[in-house]
């Protein structure tokens, strides 16, 4: 590798800064040489601030070609800001249609018509220029509904999966199967859900219903054949096609799998926002992901910062551990910067949460004291929890609390909290993942409760039976991410506090998957 001046390894052009960051270095040198060995898999840990973008960059431009998956829009975004060379690809509903008062996801040219306004597309303009790239971004459902089911783009020399703890949920997500008769009802089909009598009924309903989607959906192209295709019925037939269309597509996957025995489903028959719903969810995605992800890159480059427990992430994948090769890197955040403190407040298990609600509300009013001219965070855990914090805070401390009792609050609540020059505290149930709170943005946090998942949920409760160790590994990774939330600099500083009586015992016994990083900060 080649010397500066001052004898250290200068990165090569494909590195996009001048200098490495610690650990960038051998983390690509090892990753560059676990590729040449055969290896398929890299899967690269490293902490916030070690610069995991850069070497996902790196390597993908030193690829012939690459895909780089990202969870959000907002890390796409980041991607091309800050590396300009990328290609930028989302989702059909981001752009405008120019010949109809719609966007691209429910637009003309779905029903296989052409205007000369098609010409200036930004739909397929962006898309030509994305296929054309050399490094396209694009984040993980667009991609999966993209690569398997729309023509254009192709598999690629590189895949890259950041967030790549979140791909086994963005599997989940793509093969799961939502229906609501309000949705059948709007798609013009007038069908009963059948009632739960067993499962078996209910995957026949299924095996009954593609059929009559089927039927619909030519239905609806032979109406829409028959129309303008820019009026704003035309748009909605546009948007019942394209669900029918997506429904098709998953039920043929959920009934393959089912029948072939290669997947195991849950179902969930519920009353919801649309009325009556029936929510069919795969146990474990492991089968899904060699045909429907990892086929479309010739080797798979994955980069966390919560991969802890490598064996159980490559399980959840259906990764044979001998493709892959897992490189750590260690933080540079100094451990005092980002202290973790173990106060056990309250028993928040089910049996004795009501109970013990108001010595977690002590607590956490105690804290917001100590921190009263600095904003905070409180990751509540569930809105049962941060609901009842927001109605019993002391009025001293309330005037400070920005929350949310629904996923739609939550952009708002946080933009407030940005936005606010008040030592406000944001306390949130779903905020442990993907937000920046740097600087004085969180100079204390607060985990009310170990965040086990829901057992609630059938999909879970059967994930757990077959797989323990699945379960730990997705609690201490939600501990993991929401401590990572406050401290985003090697100069940034903030306190954590865990409060629920359960902490100190979860600790002892995670100390396997918890980074060595997270246990040096415990205080
Ligand atoms: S191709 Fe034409 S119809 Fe389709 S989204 Fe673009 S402008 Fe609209």
């Amino acid at each position: 590798m080649p010397g500066s001046p001052d004898g250290s390894v200068l990165p090569p052009a494909s590195f996009p800064f001048p200098r490495y960051r610690a650990g960038q270095a051998e983390a690509l040198e090892r990753a560059r040489e676990a590729f040449a060995a055969g290896k398929r898999f890299v899967v690269i840990e490293a902490p916030t601030g070690a610069g995991k973008s850069a070497i996902a960059v790196t390597l993908a431009r030193e690829a012939s070609s690459a895909f780089v998956l990202t969870n959000q829009k907002i890390l796409q975004d980041q991607y091309v800001t800050d590396f300009p060379d990328l290609a930028l690809m989302k989702g059909r509903a981001n752009y405008d249609c120019l010949v109809a008062p719609t966007h691209a996801a429910a637009a003309p040219c779905l029903a296989g018509k052409r205007f000369p306004a098609c010409d200036d597309c930004p739909y397929f303009t962006a898309k030509d220029v994305a296929v054309a790239a050399n490094v396209t971004t694009l984040n993980y459902a667009y991609f999966l509904a993209e690569l398997n089911y729309a023509g254009g783009f192709r598999g690629r020399e590189l895949l890259v999966l950041d967030e790549a703890h979140n791909a086994e949920a963005a599997l989940m997500s793509f093969a799961q199967v939502y229906l609501s008769e309000a949705q059948l009802l709007r798609a013009g089909l007038d069908l009963a859900l059948p009632p739960n009598l067993g499962e078996e009924l209910l995957f026949e309903f299924a095996e009954q219903l593609l059929p009559e989607l089927k039927r619909r959906a030519g239905e609806v192209d032979a109406e829409l054949a028959k129309g303008s295709l820019q009026s704003q019925a035309a748009v909605e037939q546009l948007r019942v096609k394209q669900w029918l269309e997506t429904q098709v597509e998953r039920i043929t996957i959920l009934l393959d799998s089912y029948y072939g025995g290669d997947v195991d489903w849950v179902v969930e028959r519920f009353r919801g926002r649309e009325g009556e719903v029936l929510l069919f969810k795969p146990v474990e995605v492991a089968p899904l992901a060699e045909p429907f992800l990892f086929a479309y890159g010739e080797r798979v480059l994955m980069l966390s910062a919560t991969i802890l427990d490598a064996p159980t992430f490559l399980r959840s994948l259906g990764i044979d551990p001998s493709e892959a090769e897992v490189i750590d890197v260690p933080s540079s955040f100094p451990p005092e910067n980002r202290p973790i403190y173990l106060r056990p407040a309250a028993r928040l298990t089910r049996h004795h949460l009501d109970r013990d609600l108001p010595k977690l509300a002590d607590a956490i009013a105690e804290l917001a004291a100590r921190h009263e001219h600095e904003k905070g965070v409180v990751h509540a855990h569930s809105y049962k929890i941060a609901s009842y914090l927001a109605r019993h805070l002391p009025a001293e401390v309330r005037w400070r609390v920005l929350t949310h009792d629904s996923a739609d609050g939550r952009d708002a609540a946080l933009t407030r909290h940005l936005t606010d020059d008040a030592p406000t505290i944001l306390l949130t149930p779903s905020m442990t993942e993907g937000i920046d709170l740097a600087d004085e943005r969180a100079r204390w946090q607060v985990l009310c409760k170990v965040p086990y998942p829901y057992l609630g949920d059938r999909q879970v409760a059967a994930r757990m039976e077959r797989d323990r160790d699945w379960y730990d590994w997705r609690t201490t990774l939600a501990v993991v991410q929401a401590y990572g939330r406050s401290v985003r600099s090697e100069t940034d500083h903030a306190v954590t506090y865990l409060l629920d009586a359960d902490f100190p015992s979860f600790i002892k016994r995670q100390q396997r998957r918890l980074p060595a990083w997270f246990l040096e900060a415990l205080r």
